[in-house]
């Protein structure tokens, strides 16, 4: 489990980070919005501690650009700022959980695991065979957790098939949805974009092979 830590007060990063390694998460710890915008750019993390107080700015920048991005990563705020009104404009700018300043490290780690236990968070936003990550969420496919651009088509095509990996997904299940993308989708309009999939994902060296069930439909699998 890795996390962001955002927090500009170096002395109590370096405690926390002390704190959560015993507690078995790994952390990534930036004092800055502008870091920990770039540090969420680069990486995936299971949850991210917040700071509001920055000096460059608001944790709320951090929040609202992850929300606004549809990332639901889950967010703890940890601050000062521990007046009701805080905590009720922190919940509904998207945080998951509040913690005020000052705190005890064991009820930060008991929130964190109980945040982690949430079943949208376990089961991830992100199907993964082979080499392949498709964040769902986020939309981004990552290939050894570099990312690729895939068209939006081949990417809905690609999202399908890994939904239902190892199994035979009619074309028709394919097509309706190609048609939630465009109204017009011609009538060898799957065949053209599993064939460009395809392609790419050999190209990228993906790990996995997307096998034709003549009449029936596709398939995909991690390469043998
Ligand atoms: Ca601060």
């Amino acid at each position: 489990m890795r996390l962001l830590l955002v927090e500009d007060n170096e002395t109590l990063a370096a405690l926390l980070q002390k704190g959560l390694a015993a507690a078995g998460f790994s952390t990534d710890s930036v004092k800055t919005v502008a870091e920990a915008l770039e540090g969420l750019a680069a990486k995936r993390f299971s949850a991210i501690i917040l700071d509001l107080g920055l000096p460059d700015g608001d944790g709320y920048e951090v929040l609202h650009s992850l929300r606004s991005k549809g990332d639901s990563t889950p967010v703890l705020i940890l601050t000062a700022r521990g007046a009701v009104d805080d905590k009720v404009k922190g919940f509904q700018r998207g945080a998951d959980d509040y913690l005020g300043k000052p705190f005890a490290l064991e009820e930060l780690v008991a929130r964190l695991q109980a945040l982690l236990r949430r079943p949208g968070v376990l089961l991830g936003a992100a199907l993964k065979l082979g080499r392949v990550t498709f964040d769902t969420a986020a939309r981004e496919i990552t290939i050894d957790g570099k990312l690729e651009l895939v068209p939006p088509r081949e990417a809905a095509v690609l999202e399908v098939l890994l939904r239902r990996s190892g199994r035979v997904v009619p074309k028709q299940v394919i097509e309706d949805q190609l048609y939630g993308l465009s109204e017009e989708v011609s009538s060898n309009a799957v065949e053209v974009y599993v064939h460009r999939l395809r392609k790419q994902l050999s190209e990228a060296d993906a790990g996995v092979e997307i096998h034709t069930i003549r009449g029936v439909g596709y398939l995909i699998r991690e390469a043998a």
